[in-house]
């Protein structure tokens, strides 16, 4: 059973970020909500947007708006090289050298789907196994299911201890010569703990097994250089890193890429055409069919520019700081109970928690009426809430334009409400 964490384990980090002048240009921030002023803690599902990608998105429609690498006028080449510009800067922004090795996809699910089709459906055979864990996004699940029952491969999980770690006692057992693939979240998004995806991904290559990471949750919050890993795939979202909706990528090892049978048919992706067959494009474009998402690629570029500026380290100690002084903080308030590992460096600022048998709905709705805005229900990973025999938890999540007095506020709302509820 979780129980609310002790003071002395909770060392942080101090900020050095100027708080104050980030959320300058996130004009959203400035908005009230319930007549109060928002307090946006609900950045694990998505993200706010700092003027900087807002304007880029605006300027490419205004100046420099035409489809790519089809036409040979001025504005198709402006879009032309904003489009492989962003390419080459979101590449090294993973410290990815290749940017071919970028593929653009709609988002974290998609580059899922894409692999769980293009790899799993030509690489795997009846009585193969994948092994995810419990911890996963049904995006890291349901597609995998999928190609399962399509194929005949059987589905093998890692399980977690009582402070929501992944087990990797077990891994001895679960990793075989039969494992062809290992697919594992880097950051829960339920609970905010960070797995050691080198060391599976180490494991997973010893027994010859292909091994993708979820990055939905680290690309915005951690660090992360990619190729050091040691995966052969890394799948993420442009929304939940400052960028837009609708853009995210898949970065693979060349010849991981390489070994992916083309996963849309249209153009772009081709080489020539026939009428009965086709010969297909090099990398990226492969994976690429159709117009792409031009303007998201370009405004993903942007976010990943002022990420970049801001500093990824002080983001990473900025949140971990407000994440010890929010669990102190709501430790104070009876009948609270947060989930997700003690030690502050296994986790990112997320704060899964239940206060006392309020629904966390009913939180949600109390919390939104003070303009605080958190996420309840199953997150997207009701295996998880099944293995930890909750229905749901409400869950407040920081991102760099957080302040301790938005801790404070929240704090004060879970208050309110345990008094309502009381
Ligand atoms: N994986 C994890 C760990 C997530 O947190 C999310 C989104 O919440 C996803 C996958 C799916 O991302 P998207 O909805 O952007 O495709």
């Amino acid at each position: 059973r979780w129980t609310v964490m002790s003071m002395t384990e909770l060392a942080a980090p101090a900020s050095s970020l100027d708080v104050a002048r980030i959320r300058e240009v996130f004009p959203i921030l400035s908005e009230l909500v319930s007549g109060k002023p928002l307090v946006y803690l609900d950045n694990a599902a998505s993200t706010q947007k700092p003027v900087q990608v807002i304007d880029a998105i605006a300027n490419h429609y205004r100046r420099s708006n035409a489809n790519v690498h089809r036409g040979i006028h001025e504005l198709s080449n402006r879009a032309t090289d904003a489009y492989d510009g962003a390419r080459d800067k979101v590449a090294a922004f993973f410290g990815v050298a290749d940017s071919a090795e970028l593929v653009w996809t709609r988002g974290t699910t998609e580059g899922l789907n894409l692999l769980a089709h293009a790899w799993g459906t030509t690489h795997l055979r009846a009585g193969d196994e994948i092994l995810l864990s419990v911890l996963e996004h049904h995006s890291n699940l349901v597609p995998w299911q999928m190609v399962a029952q399509r194929t005949g491969a059987k589905l093998r999980f890692i399980d977690i201890d009582e402070q929501g770690r992944l087990d990797l006692s077990t891994l001895d057992d679960l990793l075989t010569e039969r494992t062809k693939l290992v697919s594992i979240t880097h950051v829960s998004n339920a609970l905010g703990t960070v797995n050691p995806v080198a060391l599976i991904a180490e494991r997973a290559r010893a027994v010859g097994a292909v091994m993708i990471v979820d990055g939905a949750q680290s690309a915005p919050h951690l660090p992360v250089d990619v190729p050091s890993l040691g995966a052969d795939f890394y799948v993420f979202s442009g929304h939940k890193m400052c960028g837009p909706t609708g853009i995210g990528g898949l970065w693979g090892r060349r010849e991981a890429l390489e070994s992916l049978a083309p996963f849309h048919g249209g153009g772009d992706m081709i080489e020539f055409v026939e009428l009965e067959s086709s010969t297909y494009a090099q990398l990226p474009h492969r994976l690429e069919a159709g117009t792409p998402n031009i303007a998201g690629a370009v405004g993903l570029a942007a976010a990943t520019d002022y990420l970049t500026a801001v500093g990824r380290e002080a983001i990473l100690a900025h949140e971990r700081s407000l994440l010890a002084y929010a669990i102190e903080r709501m430790s104070e308030i009876p009948d609270m109970t947060i989930l997700g590992p003690r030690d502050l460096s296994e986790r990112s600022g997320v704060v899964s928690f239940t206060l006392a048998d309020i629904h966390p709905h009913d939180l949600a709705t109390i919390l939104d009426s003070e303009g605080v805005a958190i996420r309840a229900g199953h997150h997207c990973t009701q295996p998880l809430m099944k293995r930890l025999g909750v229905g749901s938890t409400a869950r407040a999540s920081f991102y760099l334009y957080n302040t301790p007095g938005e801790v404070d506020a929240l704090v004060d709302a879970l208050q309110k409400a345990r008094t309502l509820f009381g």
